[in-house]
């Protein structure tokens, strides 16, 4: 029938280089889920699923910390944010941080009128010394007072923090009392990228409070909100509540998060998201006149083309986003394949031939 016709090719477009939750559930996550859908379990995170997750949680990062479960990274990044700061507060980031860009207001909003201040900074990554002086440029009582320093790791452009830059930032939050938060929404990119373990890029470089997620690194949905700093988590339950995210049947936000935590998938599924990404980028890159617009040191490569070449490649089904980073955005997932890959860059090569 022709609308199946449609359907099956509507899909076949779907699949590319959009966005990295355009992806499934990867298998791992999906068994999980599955088992956790057998029977009974407490609700409000008192199942054994929600128990386990904070478990593995606590051994990958290999330490006590404090974990909450929410539906998505907007509501984690917002009411953590919210959190750790008093209305009268302000939140320094890098000016094409997520929570500033595509949260549509929630960290303000969540934080009652507590102020998100930009600092620049090359590749997406906040700049140190840019945000040292803001930090001291004003310490009177008209200018609202710096509290938090929010990371993106990996940053928006597709760019991974080095241990050593983390930790220069990390202290200098902590020699002027700020917290740090960290976005890790690609966190699990950054680990694979920099072969270190979850510690050294976390509580070891002064981060108090991960973001880590859950839906690009192959989950449904859920993203865990990790304190290391457990005084900071205290009375979190009631925010989340408020704020209509603390999940009824847990277990299913948990379950998939077991599910790629404990069998290793979350790193794996990473690795090969970086592993396409370097190779998307080495393959495109080797066409005349496109080039990167960042290093391509996690899940994405960021390119520049000419327009006539980006308006071809939409015309044929390949959705690029370039209101990210500022170019464009060929992200990958779990599940890309080299010829996923390959597709992309016979087009563009087809395009290139043509002249
Ligand atoms: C995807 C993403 C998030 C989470 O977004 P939601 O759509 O709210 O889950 C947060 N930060 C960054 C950098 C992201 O890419």
């Amino acid at each position: 029938m022709s609308s199946e016709k449609t359907l099956a090719e509507a899909h076949t477009r779907v699949r590319g280089f959009a966005s990295d939750n355009y992806a499934g559930i990867c298998p791992e996550a999906w068994a999980a889920l599955q088992e956790a859908n057998e029977g009974h379990a407490p609700s409000y995170g008192e199942d054994p699923w929600t128990t386990r997750a904070t478990e593995a949680l606590r051994e990958i990062f290999e330490t006590d910390c404090e974990v909450f479960l929410v539906y998505n990274g907007t509501a984690a990044n917002a009411l953590t944010l919210a959190h750790l700061c008093q209305p009268y507060h302000s939140i320094i980031c890098q000016s094409r941080a997520h929570v500033e860009t595509d949260e549509c207001g929630a960290p303000e909003f969540f934080a009652s009128g507590a102020k998100l201040l930009h600092v620049g900074g090359a590749f997406g990554k906040a700049d140190l010394s840019e945000v040292e002086r803001l930090i001291t440029a004003r310490t009177d009582i008209h200018y609202p007072k710096p509290k938090v320093l929010s990371l993106t790791q990996a940053t928006e452009c597709g760019t991974v923090y080095t241990v050593a830059e983390l930790a220069a930032l990390g202290e200098l939050a902590r020699r002027y009392g700020l917290h740090v938060h960290m976005d890790g929404a690609r966190f699990a990119n950054t680990v694979a990228t920099l072969g270190v373990t979850p510690r050294e890029i976390s509580w070891e470089v002064g981060v108090d409070v991960l973001c880590l997620g859950g839906t690009k690194s192959g989950t449904p949905a859920g993203e865990a909100v990790i304190f290391f700093d457990r005084e900071l988590a205290t009375e979190f339950e009631y925010r989340c509540k408020q704020a209509g995210q603390l999940a009824s049947k847990m277990r299913f936000l948990a379950a998939p998060l077991v599910g790629i935590l404990e069998t290793g998938a979350w790193l794996r599924n990473a690795e090969h998201a970086n592993t396409m990404a370097s190779l998307l980028a080495q393959k495109l890159t080797a066409l005349p006149g496109i080039e990167l617009a960042f290093p391509c040191e996690a899940s994405a490569a960021f390119v520049r083309m000419p327009l006539p070449l980006a308006e071809y490649l939409a015309e044929r089904g390949w959705h690029l986003y370039d209101f990210i980073g500022g170019a464009y955005r060929c992200m990958c997932s779990w599940d890309t394949t080299p010829e996923d890959v390959e597709a992309l860059v016979a087009e563009a090569r087809a395009w290139v031939g043509r002249g």
